[in-house]
């Protein structure tokens, strides 16, 4: 049985936390079956795309809670291999965005599409073997590294786990532990810290290798060096990908093909970093906010 770093039995307690938390957690929704929010539908089909697929939300409306909406009619489209940012306050509504690509939840109006398809008609399993998300906060298994980053495809030889971690760029610290690959992690093994469990959530996503990537850059302040270097290996990650940025920092996204602002559950701003810069207004302002704290 695996064991995480929170013991199974308070999972149905903390499922709601944990699902928060964006985390690849296929094999726990199958633990967990009964407690899915949204099941498949009798005649699913499964999605296949042999490239990078377009992503759409059109009109979409959401709310957690029926008394108080979230999301109220958000459209925009990530063309296939291009890379869209979403900015904004805390709490405007950008995570939720991605948790309802994963389809962790329904839209209640309008709806959302891989390359055409309403993702609400498609099997769950093969819509999220087409996403790689690499989340704020990683959940480790409390098992070796090599087990933590294969546990991205299944299978996955010894040399593909250590040319993931080294794309990664957290090879040379696994080698200089002293059981290397087979360092047990988790609360009765290494303690890693956010950024190199980010980075084992990065090897484990390139391992995966899905056309569609979600990247929900954590809200922790870091120094300009990991900065650039987490920039870096996002640039790895999302070559040729399509790509939903989740972003804090302003400038690990300057190059987005489209920058959303949201406020509020809308979108308030769009355009390019350049664009938005010019319009002087909601992102200008947070970018000299930004600049400023630097
Ligand atoms: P941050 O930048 O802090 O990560 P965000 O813009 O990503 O914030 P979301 O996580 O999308 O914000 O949350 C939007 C709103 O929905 C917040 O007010 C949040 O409290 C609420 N919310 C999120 N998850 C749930 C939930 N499971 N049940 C009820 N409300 C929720």
């Amino acid at each position: 049985m695996i064991q995480l770093y929170i013991p199974l039995n308070f999972l149905g307690v903390i499922y709601r936390e944990i699902k928060q938390s964006l985390t690849d957690l296929d094999k726990m929704f199958t633990l967990m079956e009964r407690d899915r929010e949204v099941a498949d539908e009798p005649d699913a089909r499964p999605l296949m795309v042999k490239a990078p697929p377009a992503v759409r939300f059109e009109n979409v409306v959401f709310a957690y809670d029926p008394s108080r909406p979230i999301l109220q009619g958000v459209s925009f489209e990530i063309p296939a291999g291009q890379t869209v940012a979403v900015v904004g306050a805390s709490g405007s509504g950008k995570s939720t965005l991605a948790r309802l690509l994963y389809r962790f939840y329904d839209v209640q109006q309008g709806r959302i599409t891989v390359n055409g398809h309403d993702v609400r008609h498609l099997t769950q399993d093969s819509l999220r073997r087409h996403i790689g998300i690499v989340p704020q906060d990683t959940v480790l298994f409390n098992d070796t590294v090599a087990y933590n980053i294969a546990y991205g495809r299944t299978g996955a030889s010894r040399e593909e786990v250590e040319q993931a971690a080294r794309s990664a760029r957290i090879h040379e610290f696994i080698a200089a532990t002293p059981k290397g690959y087979e360092t047990m992690v988790g609360e009765r093994g290494l303690k890693l810290s956010g950024g190199e469990k980010q980075r084992v959530a990065i090897a484990r996503t390139l391992l995966k290798n899905p056309p569609i990537l979600v990247f929900d850059e954590a809200t922790s302040a870091l120094d300009s060096a990991n900065e650039r270097a987490i920039q870096a290996e996002l640039a790895a990650v999302a070559q040729g990908k399509t790509v939903l940025v989740i972003a804090h920092r302003l400038s690990t996204i300057v190059q987005a093909h489209e920058i959303l602002v949201m406020d509020a559950g809308q979108i308030i701003e769009r355009g390019t970093h350049a664009q938005l810069l010019n319009a002087n207004g909601r992102y200008a302002q947070m970018w000299r906010m930004q600049q400023h704290e630097g």
